[in-house]
């Protein structure tokens, strides 16, 4: 099964992303943690998109099409691919289609997660993360454990994305609205979209994204 996890920034989708890795064997896809990585590596497209990205302004197309392209070519995906931030363009949604269609795959779900400006931003300026493991952590609902060691791994680095600031989420909400929003009704067309409540608990998001996978 190969879905999709459409919504703006700070919406859960990689929380939710990482609960379907580990509870359906899917492989996670995640442009933004893929540029990351390669800001982290400073390798020559990570310098080049690196202040883009903290601006809060999407890639170009090319790039992360290219990054999908390799991920598809060199993964193997016992129970699918979980597409987490891509695609956000309607050429990349195009082009999404095209790569599934040529290795003789479908994309069967594309799950909106809806959840409130004035939500996003609180959960985002209050958003860390474990640099070992990827976990997140949140200020308010999922704070650091007490002894400073993540849940998971028990590592102690916590970071907070340069991205993840009042600023910069104006403009990725800005971006969301005008260039990713409109993959909702192209989705909806197709017969693809299923829009899940993304405001609850963690656990809650999980039971209905699950019953829409159904
Ligand atoms: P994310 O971790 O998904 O919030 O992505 C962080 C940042 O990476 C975004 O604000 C964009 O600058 C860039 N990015 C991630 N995925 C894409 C994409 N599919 N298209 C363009 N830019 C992207």
């Amino acid at each position: 099964m190969n879905i999709i996890l459409l919504g703006p920034p700070g919406a859960g989708k990689g929380t939710q992303a990482r609960k379907l890795v580990e509870e359906r064997d899917m492989v996670q896809l995640s442009t933004g943690d893929m540029l990351r990585a390669a800001r982290t590596s400073g390798t020559e497209m990570g310098k080049r998109v690196a202040a883009v990205m903290d601006r809060g302004e999407l890639v170009t197309d090319e790039i992360v099409i290219g990054l999908i392209r390799e991920q598809l070519e060199s993964n193997g995906s016992a129970g699918g691919y979980i597409f987490d931030g891509f695609p956000r363009t309607l050429a990349q949604a195009d082009a999404l289609g095209e790569l599934l269609r040529d290795m003789g795959e479908n994309l069967d779900h594309v799950i909106e997660m809806q959840v409130d400006d004035q939500a996003l931003v609180a959960r985002i300026t209050a958003r860390s993360t474990c640099g070992s493991c990827g976990e997140v952590f949140n200020d308010i609902t999922k704070p650091i454990p007490a002894d400073g060691k993540c849940s998971k791994c028990g590592g102690s680095d916590f970071q907070r994305r340069a991205d993840d600031n009042e600023e910069s989420l104006r403009t990725r909400l800005l971006a969301y609205y005008k260039q990713t929003s409109p993959l909702i009704g192209y989705y909806h067309a197709k017969g693809d979209l299923v829009s899940v409540d993304g405001l609850g608990g963690m656990d809650e998001v999980a039971d209905s994204i699950a019953k829409a996978l159904a």
